[in-house]
């Protein structure tokens, strides 16, 4: 069988480089023409843990190539995973046209049975428009299928995550493409769950939409501790040891951010009250998480008073850690508070400079990037913590206490340890507890 990825992001990447390493043919497509050409030299233009030795080792093996002649990559495939972008739109919805934009595309080019497979994040009933989609413009009436494969990688942790997953949804309507992507997962067989499309497409947006309103439970949760004298991550992790419950995604701090959970909840609320159904548990969980940075900020004042030409260091810009990514990150909501108050900003992040001095140029004056955390914080009336990298656990904070101007530390993720912080000097605040 010979795969075609369309879409080389961060899902499509990592999903054609995965499926080569299962030992299939695969052509990676993109119409972004330089992106092509970067991978297909061996560099990968998204900073993901084991991505780059993977890509390096299936180019080598002949098994993956990359291409931006859609049209080949249709016609010398048998199944064609979709990875293309499905942001929102100002409603909230779904922005669909680059799902569109494919399937016109492969209906251009079909030249025979193909499988064609929704990886992307979509709404329930987008398998119906790409049906009718690839029927409408295609030349002849060659015979396909349209299959659901939602994918549930992680960034920062999407090579292992595609490799050893926890599930595999396969969302189908005809045995000839169930049998088909069957085999490309044989390897994973015991972990496949088959239904139909439908199905598929909405565990992807109920998943994602459940994880967030964890967050956001947590959050409200940790907004009651902040009155008491509760201890929001001693209450989680006793929330956490009952297995109904379980501990992951109950870490209290500046909430969720990044491409899915935010643009997931949105399309899923619109999708719901489209159909006419009542949406407000979501429509309130995400009106928690837009306040997380409100309090934050508040925690800010309240350490600072004004904060006009105050020196702020923030270590963390990425939306979470192990990426590069920004999208939706709480940081850039964080830095557009702080420079409307008029602070003075010196920023450091591992990997995610790049992205963030795109959206917010270093003038050195107002915003400063920084090339270590002793660097972001030296002259800083304070230092916030905003993403919580591995690499900030293990800071210096003597070092870091000696070049700031008031050593005050306030931690959105409730990283530090307070009483040790506080142990060395540090006024010290977190995010429901004291
Ligand atoms: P991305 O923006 O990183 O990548 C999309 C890619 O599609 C880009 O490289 C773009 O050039 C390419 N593209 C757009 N139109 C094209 C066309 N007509 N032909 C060929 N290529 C085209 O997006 P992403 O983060 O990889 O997300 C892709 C989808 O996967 C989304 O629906 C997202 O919700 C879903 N998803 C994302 C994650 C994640 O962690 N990022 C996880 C699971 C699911």
């Amino acid at each position: 069988m010979k795969i075609a990825v369309f879409g080389t992001g961060y899902v499509g990447l990592v999903t054609a480089v995965g499926l080569a390493e299962f030992g299939h043919r695969v052509v990676g497509a993109d119409k972004d023409t330089d992106k092509i050409r970067m991978i297909s030299s061996g560099k990968a233009p998204i900073f993901e843990p084991g991505l780059e030795a993977l890509l390096a080792k299936n180019l080598k093996s002949g098994r993956l190539e990359f291409s931006d002649d859609l049209g080949r990559a249709v016609r010398e495939s048998d199944v064609i995973f979709v990875c293309v972008g499905t942001p929102p739109h100002d409603d909230g919805g779904a922005d669909m046209s680059q799902i569109e934009e494919v399937s016109r595309l492969i209906a251009g080019s079909l030249n025979g049975y193909k499988v064609v497979v929704e990886k992307s994040t979509v709404p329930v009933k987008t398998s119906s428009w790409i049906k009718r989609t690839i029927s409408l413009y295609r030349k002849s009436d060659t015979p396909f299928d349209v299959a659901s494969n939602p994918e549930f990688l992680r960034e920062g942790s999407a090579v292992g995550d595609f490799l050893n997953p926890d599930r595999i949804i396969i969302g189908v309507e005809s045995e000839r493409a169930r049998d088909m992507l069957v085999r490309i997962y044989d390897n994973l067989k015991e972990r496949i769950l088959i239904t139909n499309i439908d199905t598929a497409e909405l565990i992807k947006h109920a998943s994602n939409s459940f994880l967030a309103l964890k967050i956001s439970y947590i959050n409200l949760i940790a907004d009651l501790c902040e009155k008491t004298e509760a201890d929001v991550e001693l209450v989680a992790r006793g929330m956490g040891l009952d297995p109904r419950i379980g501990g992951l995604f109950l870490r209290a701090g500046l909430g969720y951010g990044g491409s899915c959970f935010p643009k997931d909840v949105k399309a899923l609320t619109r999708i719901g009250e489209d159909l006419g159904v009542d949406m407000r548990l979501l429509r309130e969980g995400e009106r928690i998480n837009a306040e997380r940075v409100r309090v934050f900020i508040n925690k800010v004042k309240q350490s600072l008073w004004i904060l006009k030409d105050k020196t702020i260091g923030i270590l963390g810009l990425s939306f979470k850690p192990e990426t590069d990514d920004i999208r939706e990150a709480p940081s850039i909501k964080v830095i557009s508070c702080l420079l409307a108050e008029g602070a003075r900003l010196r920023l450091y992040d591992p990997q995610a400079m790049g992205h963030m001095k795109e959206m917010f140029p270093g003038d050195g004056e107002r915003v400063a990037y920084c090339t270590s955390p002793v660097e972001a914080a030296q002259g800083a009336n304070a230092l916030l913590l905003v993403t919580e990298w591995d690499e900030f656990k293990e800071i210096d904070l003597k070092k870091i206490k000696q070049v700031m101007a008031n050593p005050i530390l306030i931690d959105g993720r409730n990283m530090f340890d307070p009483p040790a912080v506080r142990a060395l000097g540090f006024e010290y605040s977190c995010l429901g507890r004291k």
